[in-house]
């Protein structure tokens, strides 16, 4: 199957990634690598470049637009600089690798904003997506896309592009915890939504109570679902806690079945060909 948005180039992998890449491969799991930022996306191609069935993307996540310290508190806390979305570095790199197959993460977070005017950095995000979406059409890939807080603004962008005829490979929503009304919106244009292990998550009150995203999943038509882990962020259940690995999206879709009551293997078989539908593996 696939893991259609890890980061297995990050730092948290970086005593250990090939044996990491190892146990994935082994389990017979595909991996899209994704980039967030100028250095990030060039070295997602050089490991994408040197395995198999590792594919990778370029692009700046909307938290790399200021720089701001995420998940402060927490021990993966990290800073983020402060970079714009520069056409011609992500174009030289997309010309230098055929292992590019799509531009992102890019995107509109209003969730994590960093303190300064609301208002300027929600600008700030609009402008480097614009630039994305417009590159992504220039070169014909599709989008992967972080979107918090943002879904009608970022539906409303969406359709300016297809409306006029750009953005034909179109794309997915990455770590999707909207409503299924959102959800909806998306596939109505022809994005995919995808899952990570918060869909897992048991609701802390009532572990037996599906929670609001665990509905939503189940509501999801597979044609329009694809799961991921955004390892090493977002360990899924059962082994919530731990460093996530990419092989553990097997949960994710584990997850989805049980709640669709289908069988795993129907999961595994749909995300994997909207995968290669989409990003064009096969
Ligand atoms: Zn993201
Ligand atoms: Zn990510």
């Amino acid at each position: 199957m696939t893991d259609s948005h890890c980061h297995i180039h990050f730092q948290g992998y970086k005593d250990d990634m090939e044996e990491v890449i190892d146990r994935t491969q082994t389990r017979g799991v595909r991996m899209i690598t994704i980039g967030t930022q100028k250095d990030t996306s060039k070295y997602g191609i050089e490991v994408a470049e040197a395995h198999e069935n590792i594919w990778c993307t370029v692009g700046l996540h909307p938290n790399h637009v200021h720089k701001q310290t995420i998940h402060e508190d927490a021990m993966d806390a990290f800073s983020t600089r402060e970079e714009t979305f520069d056409k011609d570095y992500y174009r030289e790199l997309i010309k230098s690798s055929s292992k590019v197959v799509a531009i992102g993460e890019v995107g509109l977070d209003f969730f994590r904003l960093p303190d300064m005017d609301k208002e300027d950095v929600m600008e700030t995000q609009l402008v480097n997506v614009h630039h994305a979406l417009e590159l992504a059409n220039e070169t014909n890939l599709p989008v992967v896309l972080h979107v918090r807080d943002a879904h009608a603004e970022m539906v409303d962008v969406l359709k300016q592009y297809i409306d006029s005829g750009r953005l034909d490979r179109r794309g997915v929503v990455h770590c999707f915890t909207g409503t299924i009304e959102e959800a909806r919106a998306y596939h109505d244009i022809g994005f995919f939504t995808s899952f990570t292990g918060i869909m897992t998550f048991k609701d802390r009150k009532d572990p037996e109570k599906l929670t609001p995203l665990m509905e939503v999943a189940r509501d999801v038509p597979l044609e329009w679902m694809m799961v991921e882990t955004d390892a090493p962020y977002l360990t899924p259940e059962p082994h919530r806690g731990k460093r996530n690995e990419p092989w553990m999206v097997i949960h994710v879709a584990e997850k989805v079945a049980e709640l669709k009551g289908v069988n795993v293997e129907e999961v595994e078989r749909m995300t994997d060909e909207n995968a290669n539908k989409l990003f064009k593996l096969v």
